[in-house]
């Protein structure tokens, strides 16, 4: 494709050029958001970083100006494995697109090369450090260049989790190729991320687009951990049967103890963490994306680039490590922007065992001032009694957000009472016993439990002794979390979980400041949305309630086709059609291809390719 760039004349203007490749080549009928500014941007010549929440539509700021700009798109990308999935889904799309990294025979790569300098395709993804290299710097050198896309930028920055040392290697794009248009994209939100990009990829004259990083289809949910892998059953069969989503876990023994008990129950559940070897965890990556219905259990090594758009769920059988991290992960859900869960469990066990990680970090005061900092705001979004989302967007600068509609707290409001006495007695018990005995101690002597420990300490004499029976035992273990979680408690990391008083309890004991509590709700009997069909797939109960049991029967009909066709060609089967493709078929009913065509996510070529193996389907489907 060979483009005007922004030379004025008889070719239509960039921005229709831009629109009719949307309709065409990706089949989808106006931009998002965002993409219409960005587009235009770049297509102008600009520098941008983009900043938009997963799901938002990145991949079409670059992939469109490529198309319409004369020369080549080059795309740095950080994960070899997904490359291919990507280039597929482009080609699938009738886009001229190749990748260049360390899984392609000399010759292959030889090959791409030439397509390059000949300016045979629009769009090559390549390896950062591989692209740093004299000779692929000399390559390019030799070739038409459209524009430099370099994806999960916030890999530049040391101040994240992800940081790659190769990505500080390509401000040297800039000192090459100072005339060729350059975007970075993150979806990583905060101020020390972004400067550092600006900064270290010398993005100084970008314009920066930064979206809103709202997810309004992730449904948000805290629950209190009891039985927490039994738990997790309940919710998966209840809510995701036939769904494919994510379980994260905090350490790899727990991983592989969780993959293997889904598994019992019927569950196909795969682990990945970094202590299985490289070949595991890449053929449990490619079940999850090529297979339906695959649940990875995962520590946070898995998940970076994974696009997967219909990935239903993500859980936190553990807290994760920060509200950054949360955000990030929980992100990976429902790209497709049909509706996913974010559901997790969270007890006393995750406080101590984030407290431990953060005690055993080797940091400097400053860095675990931080830290803490960055802690206490994960433990207040799983304390809250407000709406999750409006934390959760506070947090990452956006306040004023309205009450979202879609999470447990507004489903279901939580009950917020006054807790001064309840904490008095709690800090009192704490201080009394010694200030060394966990909660479980603790809520034994508050509610007078004459176990053998309490007679042993001889902790039935004492004044707390039976003072507390107004509440349960789940009560008081959700008290004891909150007053940890404001500050008026802190655990013993290193014995036993044994909790002592904090700077700020002894005005508690006082009654010199007030204390609220989340009331502890029975288990939240929520999300019942998609449970009325049983077996009935996720996706399609999000067709407003209206699903008759034969668009049940089209809807696995469209889904098996479609898994065929993934098959034969090698492909995840979302390359072929996105769920809400499939969806709308269901929904419309197509008769012909015309009205094919119209369906978002047809474009063109997969118009041509697959409109009549589904238009019959359907037809079959009457
Ligand atoms: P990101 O990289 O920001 O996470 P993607 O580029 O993968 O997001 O896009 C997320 C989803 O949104 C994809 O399924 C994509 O096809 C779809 N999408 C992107 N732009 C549009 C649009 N303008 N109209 C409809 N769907 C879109
Ligand atoms: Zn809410």
């Amino acid at each position: 494709m060979t483009g005007a760039g922004s030379a004025a004349g008889a070719t239509p203007a960039p921005g229709e050029r831009a629109l009719d490749i949307l309709r065409s080549v990706f089949g989808y009928g106006d931009f998002r958001g965002l993409q219409r500014p960005i587009i235009e941007h770049v297509i102008a010549g600009g520098d941008a970083l983009v900043l938009m929440p997963t799901g938002g539509g990145k991949s079409l700021c670059y992939q469109i100006p490529a198309l319409v700009r004369p020369g080549l798109g080059i795309v740095v990308s950080p994960l070899i494995a997904l490359m291919k999935d990507q280039v597929d889904a482009l080609r699938q799309a009738g886009v001229r697109a190749a990748y260049l990294n360390s899984t392609l025979t000399a010759a292959e790569a030889a090959d791409i090369e030439q397509a390059m300098r000949q300016g045979a395709l629009d769009l090559v993804y390549v390896a950062p450090e591989r692209l740093v290299t004299a000779r692929c710097l000399e390559l390019l050198a030799r070739c038409r260049l459209a524009l430099f896309a370099i994806d999960e930028a916030h890999c530049v920055s040391q101040w994240g989790h992800d940081f790659r040392p190769e990505y500080l290697q390509l401000s040297v794009l800039h000192e090459r190729f100072p005339e060729v248009p350059r975007l970075a994209l993150t979806a990583t939100a905060d101020g020390p991320t972004r400067s550092d990009i600006l900064a270290r990829l010398k993005l100084e004259q970008a314009q920066v687009f930064a979206a809103g990083f709202d997810r309004p289809n992730i449904r948000y949910r805290v629950v209190a951990k009891a039985e927490a892998k039994a738990q997790l059953l309940q919710f998966l069969s209840s809510e995701h049967q036939g769904d494919a989503g994510i379980v994260y876990c905090l350490s790899r023994r727990r991983v592989e103890e969780v993959a293997a008990w889904l598994n019992e129950r019927g569950r196909v559940a795969l682990p990945y963490h970094a202590g299985l070897d490289a070949a595991t965890r890449e053929r449990n990556q490619d079940r999850f994306l090529r297979e339906e219905g695959v649940v990875i259990v995962a520590t946070v090594a898995f998940g970076m680039g994974i696009d997967k758009p219909n990935v239903r769920f993500v859980v936190h059988l553990d807290a994760p490590k920060s509200l950054e991290a949360y955000y990030q992960e929980t992100g990976r859900a429902g790209r497709d922007g049909l509706p996913a869960d974010a559901w997790m469990t969270y007890g006393m066990a995750d406080v101590t065992a984030l407290l431990a990680l953060l005690d055993a970090a080797s940091l400097d005061e400053r860095q675990r001032r931080i830290e803490r900092h960055k802690l206490n705001a994960l433990l207040g979004f799983c304390e809250t009694a407000s709406c999750r989302r409006q934390v959760l967007l506070g947090y990452f600068g956006e306040r004023e957000h309205p009450s979202c509609g879609n999470c447990d707290n507004c489903l279901r409001p939580a009950r917020v009472w006054d807790g001064l006495v309840a904490a008095q007695k709690a800090l009192s018990a704490v201080f009394r016993t010694g200030q060394r005995f966990g909660v479980g101690h603790l809520v034994d002597v508050l509610r007078g439990e004459l176990t053998e420990r309490v007679q042993r300490f001889g902790h039935d004499k004492l004044r707390t002794f039976g003072v507390g029976t107004e509440l349960d035992k789940r009560e008081w273990q959700s008290v004891f979390r909150q007053l940890v979680a404001q500050g008026h408690l802190d655990v013993d990391v290193e014995g036993h979980g044994g909790l002592h008083l904090s700077e700020s309890a002894p005005a508690v004991l006082r009654g010199e400041v007030p204390v609220a509590f989340r009331g502890e709700a029975a288990e939240p009997k929520l999300g019942r949305r998609r449970a009325r069909g049983g077996e009935r797939a996720a996706g399609l109960a999000a067709l407003d309630g209206a699903a008759s049991p034969g668009d049940e029967a089209l809807w696995e009909a469209l889904r098996a086709r479609r898994l065929e066709l993934a098959r034969e060609q090698g492909v995840p089967p979302y390359v072929i059609f996105h769920d809400a493709t499939l969806l709308e078929m269901v929904h419309r009913r197509p008769r012909d291809l015309g009205q094919m065509s119209v369906i978002p996510g047809v474009g063109r070529s997969k118009l041509e390719r697959y409109g009549e193996t589904f238009l019959a389907l359907i037809a079959a489907a009457g």
